[in-house]
């Protein structure tokens, strides 16, 4: 993993900052979040998060978190969001908070009320020590995070360097999961969540940025002395049968499907996807959950899965048979959830033609793309996983209860 530091771009952003009359600290927050973003390997569409603890005016300190609804390949600071930390920090001895009493917590102590919510995890970020946080979903890291023995693995590659995470749900307890998990081994310079991502820390922006680059090259490193490639992303360079893809549009339009008015596709194939397409077990592996929880917001818990030769008849039943497999998983999972649940569409977001390619579904080309980015990169985690030993994600009822959060299901029932 390239270090993209620059000294010279690092000056700038902070001497714009100054110019702005924003601390300088923000300014380096922001390039670094934006060197983050711009790697496919290291976040993806709005995945992932930064913070900087600065000290405002008055001398309270405060921090500014990378707010929901931007993406850090694009960041500015309004898209980092200033909070209060002392309210945060007293809440952390208090009751535990649903997500969202989280959530009214943040936005009551926002030093601007019209700014974006900050990110689901920026407890976290408030409670680590350190001026700068980082937060990624590598794809070397999920390769590796996705497997039964993640945490021999981690030790092996890192020591005592990070600290290990079990499985805890985004959100509140997540962050004092890991603010606990940090207060136990204070010497770590990261956190390692399993089936999930990596956190790194430190006093300075390059401290906690190349801490990332150096872990996440750590798990690259890891793979290709076990003979394992990763390769990176690849352009796509075959095209899918126009035939196949009309039937396969055809079958997604009927009914009272979310995309009967309207319906993009991107179709992508690769040598990586290709490899995925072909594993033998791709019906059991491609089922198993997300390779890291937030993406089953966009791409569904699983993926519709038909051949490169079938017919209308045979895509109209693949549908079918994914639409009662949804409605089956909602209905096993949604009577464990603490409050009533209202079922999502049950159609695909994720169509994978076996040996030949995937297509990302939205109602829009860019909800589709995403799709497709998110559906490539869990190809390439997979191959990589597979060979490292078995791609183990989080099980169905924690895919279950990101996918239905009461925050994401709150947006759902304004609507
Ligand atoms: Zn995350």
């Amino acid at each position: 993993m390239e270090n993209l530091w620059n000294e010279n771009d690092a000056n700038r952003y902070a001497a714009e900052a100054k110019a702005a009359g924003q601390p300088e600290a923000l300014g380096l927050r922001v390039y670094t979040s934006r060197i983050i973003g711009q790697v496919a390997d290291l976040v993806l569409h709005g995945g992932g998060n930064t913070s900087v603890k600065v000290t405002d005016a008055n001398g309270d300190a405060i921090m500014h978190v990378k707010g929901s609804g931007w993406d850090l390949e694009t960041i500015e600071a309004p898209g980092l969001p200033a909070v209060k930390l002392a309210p945060l920090h007293a809440a952390r001895k208090e009751k535990k908070l649903s997500d969202p009493e989280m959530v009214a917590l943040l936005r009551t102590n926002l030093l601007d009320p019209s700014a974006p919510n900050p990110s689901v995890e920026a407890l976290l970020h408030a409670y680590l020590p350190f001026n700068f946080v980082d937060h990624t979903h590598s794809t070397a890291v999920l390769a590796l995070a996705n497997q039964d023995h993640s945490e021999d693995i981690m030790r092996e590659i890192y020591g005592d360097r990070l600290a290990f995470l079990p499985y805890v749900m985004p959100g509140y307890d997540l962050s004092i999961a890991g603010a606990d998990l940090y207060d136990q081994f204070p010497d770590c310079e990261g956190l390692w969540l399993k089936n999930h991502g990596l956190f790194t820390f430190g006093d300075t922006a390059t401290q906690s940025y190349d801490r990332m680059i150096d872990f996440v090259t750590d798990a690259e490193n890891y793979l290709a002395a076990k003979g394992i490639a990763l390769p990176g992303p690849e352009s796509s360079d075959q095209e899918i049968d126009p035939a196949l893809l009309e039937k396969i549009e055809a079958g997604l339009r009927t009914g009272n499907s979310p995309f009967a008015e309207s319906l993009a596709t991107d179709f992508r194939s690769t040598p990586s996807i290709r490899k995925y397409l072909s594993n033998g077990n791709l019906e059991t592996i491609a089922v198993r959950g997300t390779a890291t929880p937030d993406h089953v917001i966009r791409i569904k818990p699983f993926p519709l899965i038909v051949s490169a030769n079938a017919t209308a008849d045979d895509i109209t039943a693949a549908i079918d048979d994914y639409k009662a497999r949804y409605r089956a998983y909602f209905e096993r999972n949604a009577p464990n959830a603490s409050e009533k649940k209202v079922m999502l569409d049950p159609w695909p977001r994720m169509v994978l033609v076996k040996e030949t390619g995937l297509i990302g579904l939205g109602a829009n080309d860019k909800a589709a793309r995403i799709a497709g980015d998110l559906g490539e990169q869990t190809a390439r985690i997979i191959n990589a996983a597979e060979q490292v030993g078995t791609f183990q994600p989080i099980n169905e009822a924690d895919l279950f209860d990101m996918e239905y959060w009461s925050l994401e299901q709150a947006k759902l029932q304004k609507k």
